[in-house]
């Protein structure tokens, strides 16, 4: 799944090919995504320039003045560029054509995406209104999220996950978090202390600045062709390591469930 670094990596590889570029035409070949395309939304964006290529938490948020384009990946989604005239294979369910003779081009397998047309102030939309603060934003430190943990009794690793909490901490970049701060995940949010939540901010923010860096040194075959990029996985300390030694102290990593997804810790760093 596009965690927030695949998702910058994407903003970041496509920002060159769109900013200032109008909009041709949109072309829907599949409405039936995590939510329906509008049937309008290729009358409303054709002709439009391109001013900004922002993102918000997973959103990507195509500014076209009068309105915004919403994308979110998904669980499968990719957004890329191909030439103009590249035969649309068989997920490729949007295109925006533009006239610069680019085509950013949607594929999703799982159909869990979306394509939404915003007018007036994107930030306002249902779904970006009540998001939490931006983990590499100044608004996001240790004294907000100790804050924002003092009534949470929940597991730690399941509260960074809340986007009302921090946005863009996905299962992966948790274990990892929380590996780097030596906090163990199944802890009761609301003990951890103040150091221990500048601790966490602080891995939360390295952990997907690192992250986004590997996946920025393979932005062209991310955006070029199929590869899913990063090369981030290799660094992994904890996550998909089940059973291998911890590289800090060499103790067994282990593997729990915790809200029906897996979480990966060491059980002798972290407490
Ligand atoms: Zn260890």
């Amino acid at each position: 799944m596009p965690e927030l670094p695949e998702v910058e990596t994407t903003r970041r590889g496509l920002l060159a090919a769109m900013q200032g570029v109008r909009i041709d035409h949109a072309v829907v070949r599949e409405r039936r995504m995590r939510q329906r395309i509008s049937r309008l939304l290729p009358q409303c964006v054709a002709g439009l320039a391109i001013s900004a290529l922002n993102r918000r938490a997973k959103y990507l948020l195509i500014d076209c003045g009068t309105g915004t384009l919403i994308v979110h990946l998904g669980m499968s989604g990719r957004l890329w560029l191909v030439d103009r005239d590249t035969p649309p294979e068989k997920h490729d369910h949007f295109d925006l054509v533009l006239a610069n003779g680019k085509t950013v081009r949607l594929r999703d397998p799982r159909r869990f995406g979306l394509v939404l047309w915003q007018t007036g102030d994107v930030m306002q939309h249902p779904l970006l209104a009540s998001l939490g603060p931006e983990p590499l934003s100044v608004e996001f430190n240790g004294t907000a999220l100790y804050n924002a943990t003092r009534k949470r009794s929940a597991a730690i690793k399941l509260v960074i996950m809340d986007s009302h909490v921090v946005v863009g901490v996905g299962n992966i970049y948790a274990s990892e978090a929380l590996f780097r701060a030596r906090i163990s995940p199944g802890i009761a949010a609301r003990r951890l202390t103040r150091a221990r939540c500048e601790a966490l901010a602080n891995s939360i923010r390295e952990t997907l600045s690192e992250a986004i860096t590997a996946g920025g040194s393979s932005i062209r075959d991310y955006v070029g062709s199929d590869g899913m990029a990063g090369n981030f996985q290799s660094n992994f300390a904890v996550y998909d390591r089940e059973g291998q030694p911890c590289n800090r102290c060499g103790a067994i990593v282990k593997r729990l469930q915790q809200g029906q997804r897996s979480t990966f810790c060491c059980p002798q760093c972290q407490r």
